[in-house]
């Protein structure tokens, strides 16, 4: 019989989250997802509720949650800067009060714990690219300072947790991921880019489009997640999960438009404040504890990206 284990997911009806929650049923574990379908879906999750091993439960993680568990994923949190910033008080309950909650339940269960944290905790970086040695260049005031501050006291809690309480932890630190069910409105990047080439609309860069960012295959990204949780017990992170591969904002928006056919434009848009001008992880822990690097390249990843957009937009 495979080694199946009770899984917590939390922010389990997101985009990451749907994928992880996928991969895990499919290698035979009991899945409870738990949500507020704040920026998920039911729909993400559709094709999974008739399966007898995954259960969801609709909670939002600022309140106390009392289940059995072997595994908690802490993904609950939007990502997207258009939906952390609509709300910022509560993106850093989510991400303080969250992290406080399920290290409790973690702590009270014996579960092993993993934090989704991000490549954000470096903030606009001045080494590059970023080891997690970095400790970052973060502004404590500024607009998506809720969520690069919320996440990084959220490693304090879970690093805090592991020496005052000897709790079982691992800590990513994710760089931008892509994919398919990503939301078409979610307002990052890549689903911008693809939506707006797909509908013939114009392409909104950012600034001058010098600004780099490294892009992650949602399926490479998972599969780190994966190993990290299931890694002896001394590795804890911080660990880096990311392509190293680096691309400038308007160098994604050509990739785009050839890979669409689209007959878009590039339109210029203001710069948002704090905008990371580059962004590249240095994966060399996680090719060593592991042994795990992304198998996805850029180009393949837009191609899958943008079959499953032309799929939801047409229909
Ligand atoms: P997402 O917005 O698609 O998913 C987040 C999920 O958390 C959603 O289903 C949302 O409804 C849920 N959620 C939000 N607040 C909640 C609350 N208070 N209680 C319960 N559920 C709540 O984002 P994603 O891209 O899937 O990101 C998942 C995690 O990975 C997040 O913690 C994010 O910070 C982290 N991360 C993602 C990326 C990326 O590029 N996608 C990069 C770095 C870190
Ligand atoms: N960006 C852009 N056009 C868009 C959305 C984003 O030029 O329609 C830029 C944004 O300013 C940033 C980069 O793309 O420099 C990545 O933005 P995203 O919101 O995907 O994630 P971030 O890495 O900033 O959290």
């Amino acid at each position: 019989m495979p080694d199946r284990k009770r899984i917590l997911i939390t922010g389990g009806a997101g985009f990451i989250g749907t994928h992880l929650c996928t991969r895990l049923v499919a290698e035979g574990n009991d899945v409870l997802c738990v949500d507020n379908f704040f920026t998920g879906t039911k729909d993400n999750i559709a094709h999974l509720l008739r399966e007898p091993r995954f259960e969801m439960m609709r909670h939002d993680v600022t309140f106390p949650l009392y289940v059995e568990v072997d595994q908690i994923y802490n993904l609950a949190c939007p990502a997207s800067p258009v939906h952390y910033q609509y709300d910022p008080v509560q993106t850093t309950k989510t991400s303080v009060h969250g992290a406080i909650n399920m290290l409790g339940l973690a702590k009270r269960t014996e579960a092993r714990i993993l934090q989704a944290s991000t490549s954000e905790v470096y903030g606009d970086p001045h080494v590059h690219p970023q080891p997690e040695t970095y400790t970052g260049n973060v502004n404590p005031i500024g607009p998506r300072s809720c969520y690069d501050e919320g996440k990084r006291c959220a490693e304090t809690l879970f690093f805090d947790y592991k020496r005052q309480h000897g709790l079982d932890i691992k800590v990513a630190r994710i760089f931008n991921t892509y994919g398919p069910n990503m939301h078409p409105n979610d307002g990052r990047v890549v689903s911008n880019f693809i939506v707006q080439a797909l509908n013939g609309q114009p392409i909104t860069v950012y600034g001058d489009g010098l600004q780099t960012r490294s892009f992650c295959y949602v399926d490479d990204l998972v599969d780190g997640l994966i190993r990290l949780m299931n890694s002896p017990d001394g590795v804890t992170g911080p660990m880096n999960l990311g392509n190293p591969g680096e691309f400038t904002i308007k160098e994604l928006a050509e990739k785009v438009i050839a890979e669409t056919g689209s007959k878009s434009e590039l339109t210029f848009k203001r710069l948002p404040e704090d905008d990371p001008m580059q962004r590249c992880p240095d994966i060399t822990l996680a090719k060593d504890k592991l042994d795990w690097q992304p198998g996805i390249a850029l180009a393949e990843g837009l191609t899958k990206t943008v079959a499953y957009f032309r799929d939801a937009i047409d229909g």
